[in-house]
């Protein structure tokens, strides 16, 4: 089993418009402990990503992975444009390197966040994306191969984000308000659960 062009399609289509969907939630979040601009941000790139999926789509699965990342990286802006375009942009390198999809999703996953924790120079406990994105990885690691993956890995990135509000930020911008950033969730952490359900519903939906 492997990901066909219209799978691809329909996961990259659902991820972008529940990010856009998403982008009130977000921007609420970073007006509590940001600039306010992570919704607006966010919804920008997802909304350059789907304004070209058919020519996304119609390229093979890693190179149509890594024109999201690119593309997130051109419009994004932020400190989370870079950071989720590196993230996409490796995930399409793996696959283009071999990793296969569904197969390999936790190698090719685990790229992404390794790409994201050198960009931000970052690791879990941070108060940032990461905290949603390596349980997620370690659930994918731990848990391959489980009927209920799907649903362990949304259930996972759900409690992670939420964890995220009592935690100290010390990356980004929230990292400025130093204790007061205690007490909200981080929004990037926020935006990572959306990805990772819209993936896990993309999935799920198809099989
Ligand atoms: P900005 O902070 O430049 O306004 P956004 O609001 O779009 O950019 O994104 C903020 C989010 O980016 C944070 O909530 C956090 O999750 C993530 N982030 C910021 N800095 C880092 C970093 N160094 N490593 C990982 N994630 C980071
Ligand atoms: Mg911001």
């Amino acid at each position: 089993m492997s990901l066909d062009q219209a799978a691809m399609r329909r996961l990259i289509s659902a991820a972008a418009e529940e990010v856009i969907a998403s982008a009130p939630e977000l921007t609420a979040l970073d007006q509590a402990i940001g600039d306010g601009d992570h919704g607006i941000n966010m919804k920008r790139g997802f909304e350059a990503v789907l304004g070209q999926i058919d020519a996304i789509a119609s390229r093979p699965p890693g190179d149509a992975v890594k024109t999201v990342g690119k593309t997130l990286v051109m419009t994004v802006g932020g400190a989370s444009g870079p950071l989720y375009g590196s993230f996409f942009m490796a995930v399409g390198e793996a696959i283009t390197g071999g990793r296969r999809l569904p197969e390999d999703l936790a190698e090719a996953f685990a790229s992404g966040v390794a790409a994201v924790s050198a960009r931000g120079r970052a690791k879990a406990g941070e108060k940032t994306m990461l905290d949603v994105l390596v349980p997620v990885l370690d659930t994918l690691r731990a848990e391959a191969g489980r009927p209920d993956l799907t649903r362990r890995v949304c259930e996972v990135a759900s409690k992670a984000a939420e964890k995220t509000a009592p935690m100290l930020a010390t990356k980004g911008r929230a990292s400025f308000l130093g204790p007061r950033s205690i007490g909200h969730v981080d929004p990037g952490a926020r935006s990572s659960c959306v990805l990772v359900h819209a993936i896990c519903n993309a999935l799920e939906t198809r099989s």
